[in-house]
């Protein structure tokens, strides 16, 4: 009992100092929101799905300031790999003043200190939920997709261990049945976003709600891209200079949407991603508003 109140009371007396030293001392151990054993733990999982392209490699999703379903894997991606020399541009949409997109932005520079940008060439990270950027990307770009179902297979099987055998045995065949159906039934293959795609001819992944019209981008491309799913606790990913092939049948080649004859209303451009403005039918603009600035003032 005297021992406890001597430790009590020492603790009392010297807690000033203590707790100062203990913020400031913590205040440079948390870079980046995460604790280091976190990031070290997200990194090794990232590690593995560059190593496996395509692969969902299952971590240990943390709880995030952000509710899951909003972003919080793509964010947790962001944190373990963020450097004191990066510069980080968040879209949602396209946009980069989406609600959504503030905040998860404010997050990460208020937690690092690092720059915030809206412009692709000043970017190194550049986290997104919708849509890929208009610009030209490079190796100095890691593309970060919040992804909300990183199961391809599970419109057609909800069974965990089927799907991880579907998987392991490149056993894709009821997802081509699928999107047969799917063509028979409708004429087209119906589906817009999340398309399905074969990473280096072995695993099958979701593209996360990217339209199509993006993923073309993927194929081949410079950057790295990497995908987290913070609710389903998955990360994948897709090297730089790796194929990426839309799932179609030889006969029917695959198509990005389009709206003829449309373009945007601010900068007058027709190849673009454009979205149709809300409540006014025929009336498009560019989904990356960023690129669309830019195209107005040059
Ligand atoms: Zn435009």
């Amino acid at each position: 009992m005297g021992r406890t109140e001597m430790t009590l009371e020492a603790t009392v007396n010297s807690s000033p100092t203590t707790i100062a030293e203990l913020v400031g001392h913590r205040t440079t151990e948390t870079f980046a929101l995460l604790d280091e054993e976190s990031k070290r733990e997200i990194r090794r999982a990232l590690l593995q799905a560059v190593c496996i392209p395509g692969y969902q490699v299952p971590f240990g999703s943390r709880e995030m300031p952000v509710a899951r379903g909003w972003g919080s894997g793509g964010l947790q991606v962001t944190l373990a790999c963020v450097g004191a020399d990066d510069a980080v541009k968040v879209i949602d949409q396209g946009d980069d003043e989406g609600v959504n997109a503030v905040n998860l932005r404010r997050l990460v520079t208020m937690s690092t200190g690092i720059d915030e940008t809206t412009e692709v060439d000043e970017a190194t990270l550049i986290q997104s939920r919708h849509r890929i950027p208009e610009d030209d990307m490079n190796e100095n770009h890691i593309l970060i997709l919040q992804v909300p179902v990183p199961e391809p297979l599970r419109g057609i099987e909800r069974d965990i261990r089927e799907l991880a055998r579907m998987h392991a045995e490149a056993d894709y065949s009821r997802m081509w049945v699928s999107l047969y159906e799917d063509k028979v039934r409708n004429g087209v293959i119906t589906q817009s976003t999340g398309y399905p795609c074969l990473v280096a001819s072995r695993y099958i992944v979701a593209t996360t709600p990217i339209p199509r019209w993006d993923i073309p981008r993927l194929h081949q491309s410079k950057f790295l891209t990497l995908f987290g799913a913070g609710r389903e606790k998955r990360v994948y990913a897709i090297p730089p200079y790796t194929d990426v092939e839309p799932l179609t049948f030889e006969d029917v080649p695959f198509e990005v949407e389009s709206a003829d004859g449309a373009t945007c209303r601010l900068c007058g451009s027709s190849d673009s991603f454009l979205v149709e403005m809300p409540g006014k039918q025929e009336s498009w603009s560019c989904s990356d508003t960023a690129w669309c600035r830019r195209q107005r003032n040059t």
